[in-house]
């Protein structure tokens, strides 16, 4: 009989990457491929509920065939970052709010909730024994990538009675490379990521999927990004693939930091969170509010609009330089970083490298 069991038990046996492996990972951290050696793997069924926690060796896992994750979607993720911080240790950035969000995303996939301490033990336990991987570098991070599937093999048209989560995690140079480059986005008008009433506020894998033919447009018109807009006039501004869009807006003497509300088709970022937070903190001023294309498009032209930029976990804050739809395009703040945006992006990089203080107690530390 199975007990219920959500402390983890360590079993990090197996061989170990050669040095040789690990430095061929490590030459090159595109984001998504250099994974470390273990994982957190942990089982849930009707009965008892959450068990079988355990710390193991990264390795491939058998796969019913049927199983319902792979069939019907049932699948939420999650996105958080370690840093090593200026003391030599490892802290986890905000792990309490991507739980929290991790348990939203799974009711609204009608799955087990995890709760939140498990997820925090989880992705703490990974980083605890993976923690070397991380140099003391500050381009690098470690991306730990919490995941719950159906893994059930049944193809009724129920949710499943068995799930898995797992913790994985790999070293990343950030989103788009080293430097804050500007980056040129795409207005998807034919496409839209997410409808009222749908999943798009959920960390749910079929979000994804649905944008890759959007981002090839983007690609093919010579754009890093997509920006999705409302599906119902395609008119209001929502946000990127995987981050969420900021407005600034030069008000002398104070500048203003304009973002679209949590609508329930937008991700509620865990960084755009984070940038509300230290805007106040920096005395801006900040204002949820719906922005439609043509107001970003005039007030750029006016110069009312004085910087845009994204943020995410993956990428942290990313200026938007240039916007570019089917019978249009326009710059922002003539397609360079701008002071607001830098500012936020360095008091960001601070609190997440210990370096500034954390009022608000976001990083939770590894020991
Ligand atoms: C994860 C994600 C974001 C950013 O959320 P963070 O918590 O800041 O990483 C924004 N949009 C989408 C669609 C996402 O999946």
């Amino acid at each position: 009989m199975k007990v219920a069991q959500t402390e983890i038990r360590s079993r990090p046996s197996g061989t170990p990457l050669s040095e040789q492996n690990r430095a061929e990972r490590l030459a090159r951290p595109v984001f998504g491929s250099a994974f470390t050696e273990h994982m957190v793997s942990i089982r849930w069924s009707p009965e008892p509920g959450w068990h079988d926690a355990e710390l193991v060796p990264y390795a491939p896992l058998p796969m019913d065939p049927a199983m319902v994750g792979l069939h019907y979607g049932q699948v939420v993720f999650e996105g958080l970052k370690a840093f090593r911080c200026v003391d030599g240790r490892l802290g986890i950035f905000r792990p309490d709010a991507h739980a929290r969000r991790f348990r939203d995303s799974a009711r609204r996939l009608r799955m087990p909730e995890p709760p939140e301490s498990m997820f925090v033990d989880a992705v703490s336990a990974l980083a605890r024994q993976d923690q070397d991987w991380v140099a003391d570098d500050p381009n690098i991070s470690l991306y730990l990538r919490p995941i719950l599937f159906a893994s059930e093999p049944r193809l009724a048209l129920r949710p499943a009675q068995e799930y898995r989560m797992l913790v994985i995690a790999f070293v990343t140079e950030g989103f788009f490379g080293r430097e804050a480059r500007p980056i040129t986005v795409w207005l998807s008008e034919e496409y839209c990521r997410a409808a009222p009433g749908g999943t798009g506020a959920a960390k749910y894998a079929g979000n994804y999927a649905g944008t890759y033919l959007a981002q090839e447009q983007a690609a093919a018109r010579g754009c890093e990004q997509v920006v999705w807009l409302d599906a119902t006039e395609r008119r209001w501004v929502e946000e990127m693939g995987g981050m969420n869009l900021f407005f600034v807006y030069g008000d002398s003497p104070r500048p203003r930091l304009v973002t679209p509300p949590l609508s329930g088709t937008i991700l509620p970022g865990v960084t755009r969170d984070a940038v509300l937070s230290l805007a106040s903190d920096l005395g801006i001023s900040t204002v949820q509010t719906p922005i439609s294309v043509e107001q970003w498009k005039a007030d750029s032209a006016s110069g009312a609009l004085t910087e845009t930029f994204a943020c995410g976990t993956a990428a942290g804050i990313t200026p938007v330089g240039h916007v570019r739809a089917t019978a249009d395009s326009w710059s922002v703040s003539d397609g360079k970083p701008g002071p607001v945006t830098g500012m936020l992006a360095r008091r960001l990089a601070e609190v997440q490298r210990g370096r500034a203080d954390d009022p608000h107690r976001w990083l939770h530390m590894v020991t």
